[in-house]
C-alpha cells in the first residue's frame, strides 16, 4: 500500500468518526427536544378554540397529558391545525367528541379518525342521520376507537380535580331539535368551562330549570357557573340569552365563526349583550385559534 492511500484510508476513517459522533450529538438533540416538547404540556390545562373557518373545534390537553378534541370543524382544515398544536409525532387522541351531526362540526373528523388513533368517539345520538354522519359512522366502525354513545348524563373523571360532565338534551325533554347538541361540562384544575354546539334558547332554558332542581340537578351540574363559555350557535341569535349568560356569570365568551360567515353569525344583539354585562369576547374570525392556559 503507497502512503498516498494509507492517507486516503486514514482520512476516510476520519471523517466516518467525525460523522459518527455528529449523528450521535444530533440523536441525543433529538431525543432531548422531544421529551421536553412532551413535557412542556404536561401538568397543565390547555384549551384551544381552533381557526378551522365557520364551525367549531376545540382541542384540550389535560393535566393528565390526554388529549381531547370536542368537533372538528366543516372540513381538513382541522388535520393542519392539529400539526400546529400537537406534537408532530403524537397520533393519538384519547377522545374526540361530536356535538351533533351538522356538517360544520364533523366534516373534518373522517380523516381525523382515518389519519389518528381515537381511544374513544363520543356523542349524544339523537333522530337524524346524512350521508357525512353515515361516513363518519363507517369510519369509526372500521377504526379501533370506542364507541361512547351519551343517552341521558355521564361523568368521565381524569382525576381527582378534572372531569367531564356530558348531558344529551333529550333527557330535559327539548322539542327534538336538528341543532340539539351535547352539552359538555369541564372542570379541571379548578378551572370551568361550557361547550354547548349548536343548542338554542330552549336547551339553554332546560338547563336552567335543571339547575335549579335541588333533587335532580346534580345528574349535570346544580351550579352553573364557569369561567369560559364557547358560544352555542356561534353566537347566532337563537341562543346565548342574557339570562343563561347572567347564571353562567361568564368571564369569557369564546365564539368560534367564521370570517364574512353566510349565516350572519355572530348576532349583533349578541354582542351587545355580552358587553352590557361585561363579558369580554373572542372570535376566531377575528383572533385567530384562541388558546386559554389554564395553569
Ligand atoms: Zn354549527
Amino acid at each position: 500500500m503507497t502512503k498516498f492511500n494509507l492517507i486516503k484510508q486514514f482520512r476516510t476513517r476520519k471523517i466516518r468518526l467525525i460523522l459518527f459522533i455528529l449523528l450521535v450529538i444530533f440523536s441525543i438533540l433529538l431525543v432531548w427536544s422531544l421529551s421536553l416538547y412532551s413535557e412542556r404540556g404536561r401538568g397543565r390545562l390547555l384549551v384551544n378554540f381552533l381557526d378551522i373557518g365557520q364551525g367549531d373545534a376545540v382541542l384540550i390537553r389535560l393535566p393528565s397529558g390526554q388529549t381531547i378534541l370536542i368537533d372538528g370543524g366543516p372540513d381538513n382544515i382541522i388535520l393542519r391545525r392539529l400539526g400546529e398544536y400537537l406534537p408532530f409525532y403524537q397520533r393519538r387522541l384519547d377522545y374526540v367528541f361530536y356535538s351533533h351531526y351538522h356538517a360544520d362540526h364533523i366534516g373534518g373528523l373522517v380523516e381525523i379518525i382515518k389519519r389518528y388513533e381515537v381511544n374513544n368517539l363520543v356523542y349524544a345520538p339523537g333522530d337524524y342521520s346524512s350521508a357525512l354522519l353515515d361516513t363518519l359512522e363507517q369510519s369509526a366502525a372500521a377504526s379501533q376507537a370506542n364507541d361512547m354513545p351519551i343517552i341521558s348524563t355521564a361523568q368521565i373523571n381524569f382525576s381527582d380535580d378534572c372531569f367531564l360532565n356530558l348531558l344529551n338534551p333529550r333527557l330535559l325533554q327539548v322539542p327534538a331539535d336538528q341543532n340539539n347538541s351535547l352539552v359538555i361540562y369541564l372542570n379541571c384544575a379548578g378551572k370551568k368551562f361550557l361547550f354547548s354546539g349548536d343548542n338554542n334558547h330552549r336547551v339553554e332554558q332546560a338547563l336552567l330549570a335543571l339547575s335549579a332542581d335541588q333533587e335532580n340537578c346534580d345528574r349535570f351540574a346544580c351550579d352553573l357557573w364557569v369561567d369560559v363559555f364557547k358560544a352555542s350557535h356561534h353566537g347566532s341569535k337563537t341562543a346565548n340569552s342574557e339570562e343563561f349568560l347572567l347564571a353562567l356569570q361568564v368571564q369569557l365568551l369564546v365564539i368560534s365563526v367564521g370570517v364574512d360567515n353566510r349565516f350572519g353569525h355572530p348576532y349583533p344583539a349578541t354582542l351587545e349583550r355580552a358587553k352590557s354585562l361585561g363579558i369580554i369576547v373572542k372570535r376566531t374570525d377575528l383572533d385567530g385559534t384562541i388558546s386559554f392556559d389554564g395553569s
